[in-house]
């Protein structure tokens, strides 16, 4: 369903119950004002779906989390490898964007081979899953931080920065 473009003055008139438009996941009929507006390409638009129903995908999103994924596979690591583990959902620190490269991090299930996907990473590989040694970086940050030690990185460093 095309979204409906409203003028900035729809806008302030959206605050006032008098338009009505479908929503496309519910299929009701509702007015502007259970709609959230959105700027692009140089206009307002009303969001397709109506507040509720976007609240209530976001609740099923968040059901179906690869975060939970996340967490679970390190646990398991964790009962392997007797790592020590006290990381939950609401504790943990979900950050938008990479802490190292600042990407957008996709939170997406780990079968979803993409460099920007949100990783957990052990600041100090010899310490556990623990609320504070971990830190969500992008897979890419993560496999060179892995791959190298801290000496191995320096010396790339100061290589790069000498040619330049
Ligand atoms: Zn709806």
């Amino acid at each position: 369903m095309k979204n409906i473009q409203v003028s900035y003055q729809d806008r302030e008139v959206s605050m006032s119950p008098t338009k009505t438009k479908t929503c496309s996941s519910c299929k009701v009929e509702k007015t502007y004002t259970d709609y959230c507006t959105r700027k692009q390409e140089g206009g307002w638009y009303l969001v397709s779906k109506c507040k509720e129903c976007s609240k209530g995908e976001l609740k099923t999103k968040r059901k179906s989390n690869p975060e939970k994924g996340m967490l679970w596979q390190a646990k398991s690591r964790s009962n392997r490898e007797g790592f020590e583990y006290d990381l939950t959902v609401e504790d943990m620190d979900w950050p938008t964007y990479c802490p190292v490269f600042g990407v957008k991090l996709e939170y997406t299930p780990q079968q979803i081979r993409s460099k920007n996907r949100a990783t957990l990473d052990r600041l100090d590989p010899n310490e556990g899953y623990t609320l504070h040694n971990t830190r969500v970086i992008c897979w890419e940050a993560n496999r060179l931080k892995n791959n190298a030690s801290l000496e191995q990185l320096e010396l790339i460093i100061k290589y790069i920065k000498e040619r330049s």
